[in-house]
């Protein structure tokens, strides 16, 4: 206990930043006296298990909300003030205006100390039918029990979902496990704008593969019947639905702090210092409120995450008492499930790691999370470094087991600045059931280890089209079986399987430069060693093999983007026998 003044800490907004910094308050200070208030009538609750419960995993909407303004009272002397609404802060005068909402009356309450957690709201696209009966916003516990309400007495076979981003996209995997046949509508050309276009391109497919129709660079323009009967696209074409969920992102609440004089960043949301202060003497700003920065760049980075709200409270609440918490900014790690399959990230992607201006390396690697004979399951690793200092910058892991351990090794290990070589080092535990000897991520340091220092390193799909294109000499050598082979290679490929390689590397012309592949990567990677050891001085790898490869050919020959990475797709530089 740090502070024995008796300060009084008004915080706004009950959920999941609101509660922290007032919980870390009260650890630090038993005689602050800290009042929250909710113009809402649910506290504390997981926003983050409604699309469960829309879906059924989770049965009684309460188990979302385990703790109520009593349970605060008796074990944290905390007072939380449900429906009461915060209607302005005179920051001057160190007081706010407070109106209950059942009563209609208002009144003006003291405060040392104000933090604003009042979170963010749905965005609703301005669209005429966008109030009709059976349209939705997937935010609070009234939107959760409503939806569910109305799959359950509607009979709603049919639901567009309008926005790819994870909250669309685990409401699409939970529309399916209710039996509703779902149409994502994205206005970008991407599903889950926050990964890189080949990593997001897999994630569509596992959509597709799982009956979820996708209308991407489409946007809704009018929604039809009240209730709803169709939503009509800016394409022209009509969909014919019972449901409709919006989901296209949250604009963070900031009228209190426009009131009160607080500053915005460039996000748009409150800017606060490494102690969740803003500019406002007195004043702090929490949660999907605010933005904080990212712990790569330095930037700015607004990330409305439970995950983040809940550390950005704990500050806050930490530097009002007196103690001695700061922010070191955020990775933006994020992590969601899509059927089968589990898609995460964390630090920068290719994207943002090239526009931020660092030299990167960037290569996909594909590994198994345990032994094959106890069911080994491949995980996709996307890395990127930065070539000049070997730093990791970023990762996005796609694989039906063991991401969510992978995702948080590499978080871990990115924010404690570890370069490539750093990964390969870590002591990981292993044992047949949880992992292989070589874990993926040692495996991913060991690769980017050896790109970052090989003069030849791996080429990316990109890089391969281009140098065909350009018609240098170049020989494309596939290791993979002459059954995959046949079945479809880069065009021009000279077909040794990687077994023969050592015996007919005399068929292969030693002086040109040379690509090797095989399916993931790691054969591809065998076969150059082999041939640089033959004395081959200009042998690359394909990063990620063919299976990277047709993921890239189908970004850039399909109007979708989504062809099957099973199928060859149009590119000039992929040759089907079949
Ligand atoms: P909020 O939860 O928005 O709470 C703000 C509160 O302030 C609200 O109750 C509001 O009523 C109140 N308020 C606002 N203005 C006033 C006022 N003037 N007076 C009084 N009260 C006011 N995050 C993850 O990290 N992982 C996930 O898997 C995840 N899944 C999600 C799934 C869904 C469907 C949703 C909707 C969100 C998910 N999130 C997830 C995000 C996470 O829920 C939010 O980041 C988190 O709730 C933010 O907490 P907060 O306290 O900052 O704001």
């Amino acid at each position: 206990m740090r502070d024995h003044r008796r300060v009084r800490i008004v915080i706004v907004g009950s959920v999941a930043a609101g509660t922290s910094a007032a919980t870390k308050a009260r650890r630090n200070s038993e005689t602050a006296e800290i009042v929250i208030y909710d113009r809402g009538a649910h506290i504390s609750y997981s926003a983050c298990g409604i699309p469960y419960f829309i879906g059924g995993e989770v049965d009684d909407v309460a188990e979302l909300e385990p703790r109520d303004p009593a349970w605060f009272a008796s074990r944290h002397n905390i007072g939380i003030r449900i429906r009461h609404e915060v209607t302005s802060v005179d920051p001057a005068a160190r007081t706010v205006r407070v109106t209950d909402i059942d009563t209609g009356r208002a009144r003006t309450e003291g405060w040392d100390a104000l933090v604003l957690a009042t979170g963010a709201s749905p965005i609703r696209p301005d669209v005429p039918g966008i109030e009709a009966a059976g349209v939705f916003t997937v935010r609070t516990m009234e939107d959760a029990c409503a939806i569910r309400d109305c799959i359950d007495t509607c009979a709603v076979t049919r639901a567009v979902l309008v926005g790819a981003g994870y909250i669309g996209l685990e409401m699409a995997d939970q529309l399916a496990a209710r039996g509703i046949a779902t149409t994502l509508v994205e206005r970008a050309g991407q599903v889950m704008g926050s990964l890189d276009e080949d990593m997001a391109h897999r994630v569509g497919q596992v959509l597709s593969d799982h009956g979820v129709g996708l209308r991407l660079e489409s946007t809704i323009s009018a929604i039809v019947g009240d209730p709803v009967e169709a939503v009509v696209l800016d394409t022209g074409e009509r969909l014919d639905t019972d449901l409709v969920i919006i989901a296209v992102g949250v604009r963070p609440n900031t009228a209190l702090a426009h009131s009160a004089g607080v500053a915005l960043g460039t996000s748009g949301a409150i800017a606060v210092d490494e102690r969740m202060a803003t500019n406002v003497p007195g004043i702090w700003a929490v949660g999907d409120v605010a933005e904080t920065r990212s712990s790569i760049t330095g930037k700015a980075l607004w990330h409305p995450q439970g995950s983040t709200a809940n550390r950005m409270g704990r500050i806050a609440g930490d530097a009002i008492t007196g103690g001695d918490l700061i922010d070191h900014g955020i990775l933006g790690t994020g992590i969601f499930r899509v059927f089968d399959t589990t898609v995460a990230q964390t630090g920068l992607t290719e994207r943002a790691a090239t526009e931020h201006g660092y030299d990167t390396v960037v290569l996909h690697t594909m590994k198994a999370d345990r032994p094959a004979y106890l069911d080994g399951r491949q995980i996709l690793i996307k890395s990127i470094a930065d070539r000049g200092t070997g730093r990791v910058l970023g990762a996005q892991i796609i694989g039906d087991r063991g991401v969510d351990k992978r995702i948080d090794v590499l978080a871990t290990a990115i924010s404690l600045g570890a370069r490539a070589s750093d990964l390969v080092g870590l002591d990981l535990a292993y044992a047949p059931p949880f992992a292989p000897a070589k874990d993926p991520v040692h495996y991913t340091g060991m690769a980017l280890v050896n790109a970052l220092r090989d003069p030849e390193p791996p080429i990316t799909p990109a890089q391969l089209d281009a140098l065909l294109l350009t018609g240098a000499p170049v020989q494309v050598v596939d290791v993979r079986s002459a059954v995959q082979f046949e079945a479809s290679h880069v065009a021009g490929a000279i077909h040794i399987p990687l077994g023969q390689l050592r015996s007919r590397a005399h068929e292969l012309d030693a002086s040109l430069p040379t690509v090797t592949y095989c399916t993931r990567g790691v054969a591809g990677n065998t076969a150059q060693h082999i041939l640089r050891g033959l004395g081959f001085p200009r042998v690359r790898a394909l990063s990620g093999g063919s299976t990277n490869y047709l993921v890239h050919q189908a970004l850039n020959t399909s109007d979708t983007g989504l062809a099957s990475t099973e199928d060859p797709g149009k590119g000039h530089t992929w040759a089907s026998s079949a």
